[in-house]
């Protein structure tokens, strides 16, 4: 085994996100027998549950997924489940006694995960009341573990992160970003810096633009009220597609270390040119879904969602031009698009090199295709290079190739879901690929200003029908500097 002995305290054990992601993830790192055997999880919800029904809500949640079984069994006994309204003082005594009594029993040396897979609201309260009541006072480790989002705007981050440290040192916390746990995310870095022939080229005088689309073709499905009051920019902008960003702009880190690592990240977001309010509309684009056809089936516009206000001003796609004030970077557009009820699901990067100084290949006004390196992540994992190479036969004319890498060939197995890499990471405490508190503020403080703009007009939604890429606008974004969106497939 690999991860020491520890006690999980999970926050918001009967909730989606514990069902449909941690369950299978922890069960996935005990069966490959990763996990130490010395490892218990107590779930913590409101509703009544024994701990026999506790597991066997796991043992559900795991079966759904169709993995191997045979060792389930011995997986659910390792889970107990403990009632617990987290806003109620009364309570922590109780799951003290039984955190302390399974401590015990595993002997789990005192280390403690504390994972809040629950609302955002409660995050301030139960770090404050785990260092009040005693949890935190251990003598193994301790870490906390939350999840999205981390505050709604800058101050609003300030204030929980605040409340947060009062419990926990920075290096304890760590602020789950799912891409991050993405393997071709991940993956970046390796191809840039693990590369003779991209690094030497990664910069403003080689790189004409970089394009990176996140699409969903699901709408909103049954969390419109959540979504009503995050919309587009800060449940994706603010944390996904920036960290993307930094991952694709950092400087080379001198070592392989979260230090140095999130040190360079936090640089490329200090560097993003500022968007003052009044030119909002000059960097970025907004939109909302009115009805379309996805999948052959006609589905609802935003507005007619359920827990969706009829005349809702919120943004379902955002579209923006970042540019990044540093040497290697100045003048070169970092295009985003993210929306739901695109026209295909699919995470991208692609990479537009500048255009060879002199085409000799010019031939009846057809130009040649710069290369292009794309970054498939989802659904599809790999890379892809766009080349020239001269057409077969007595003629010097060119056409384009792609060299392929898909990264299904190679392993010959799924590569493990973002979960499963997150949830090693705390266990074993690398803090590399959660996000930074530094990232956070930053990244709120650049977007900040663009929600203002849009909370004070009201927009002309829906702008774009489901199942395409987002209004019209997202286009011109890039016609106005000479460029387009090239086709994500
Ligand atoms: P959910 O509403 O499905 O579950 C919430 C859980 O918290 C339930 O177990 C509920 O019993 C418990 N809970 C609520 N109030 C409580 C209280 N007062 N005391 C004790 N327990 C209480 O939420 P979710 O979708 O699982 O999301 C959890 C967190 O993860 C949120 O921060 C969300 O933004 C984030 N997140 C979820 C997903 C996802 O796929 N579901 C993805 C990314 C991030």
């Amino acid at each position: 085994t690999n991860t020491p002995a520890t006690l999980v305290l999970l926050f918001g054990a009967t909730g989606d996100l514990a069902k449909r992601k941690l369950y299978p993830s922890l069960y996935n790192l005990y069966e490959k027998g990763i996990l130490s055997e010395q490892f218990a999880v107590i779930g913590i919800a409101r509703r009544r549950l024994t701990h026999e029904q506790y597991r066997n809500w796991v043992k559900d949640s795991v079966e759904t997924f169709g993995m191997p079984q045979e060792k389930i069994g011995k997986f659910i006994r390792h889970f107990y489940f403990q009632s617990h309204d987290v806003t109620d003082e009364n309570s922590y005594r109780e799951l003290k006694g039984l955190a302390d009594e399974l401590d015990e029993k595993y002997a789990a040396n005192g280390n403690r995960i504390f994972y809040l897979a629950m609302s955002p609201e409660f995050f301030g309260t139960v770090a404050e009341s785990l260092k009040e009541y005693g949890f935190t006072d251990t003598k193994g480790f301790k870490r906390l573990v939350i999840e999205k989002p981390f505050g709604w705007d800058l101050s609003s981050a300030v204030e929980l992160n605040e409340r947060i440290r009062s419990a926990f040192s920075e290096k304890e916390i760590y602020r789950i970003d799912h891409y991050l746990g993405k393997e071709m995310v991940q993956n970046i870095e390796v191809i840039r810096f693990a590369n003779a022939i991209f690094e030497p080229l990664w910069n403003n005088r080689y790189i004409s633009n970089i394009q990176i689309t996140s699409g969903e073709t699901l709408g909103v499905e049954e969390r419109g009220r959540y979504y009503e009051k995050n919309g587009a920019l800060r449940d994706m902008v603010q944390n996904h597609m920036l960290q993307i960003v930094s991952l694709l702009a950092m400087e080379p880190p001198i070592r392989l270390t979260t230090d140095e690592i999130r040190s360079e990240k936090v640089k490329v977001l200090r560097a993003l040119h500022p968007i003052e309010k009044k030119d909002v509309h000059k960097y970025f684009v907004r939109g909302q879904y009115g009805r379309g056809i996805i999948g052959g089936k006609e589905v609802p516009a935003y507005r007619e969602e359920p827990m969706v206000d009829p005349n809702s001003n919120t943004e379902t796609f955002v579209a923006g031009k970042l540019m990044i004030d540093n040497f290697r970077w100045a003048g070169v557009p970092f295009y985003i698009r993210t929306g739901k009820r695109m026209q295909a699901k699919t995470l991208k990067i692609v990479v537009q090199f500048k255009d060879i100084p002199m085409n000799l290949y010019y031939r009846n006004g057809s130009s040649l295709n710069p290369n292009l390196l794309v970054i498939h992540i989802q659904p599809e994992e790999g890379i892809t290079l766009h080349l020239n190479v001269k057409k077969s036969g007595r003629t010097m004319e060119t056409t384009p190739v792609k060299l392929n890498f898909s990264n299904k060939n190679v392993d010959g197995i799924n590569t493990p879901e973002a979960y499963e890499k997150l949830l090693y990471d705390i266990l074993r405490g690398d803090a590399t690929n959660f996000t930074h508190w530094d990232e956070v503020a930053y990244s709120w403080n650049f977007v900040d200003p663009i929600s203002e703009a849009w909370a004070e007009e009201k927009a002309d939604f829906p702008n774009y029908a489901a199942g395409t890429f987002g209004p019209k606008a997202a286009d011109e974004l890039l016609q106005r500097d000479g460029f387009f969106w090239w086709p994500i497939t």
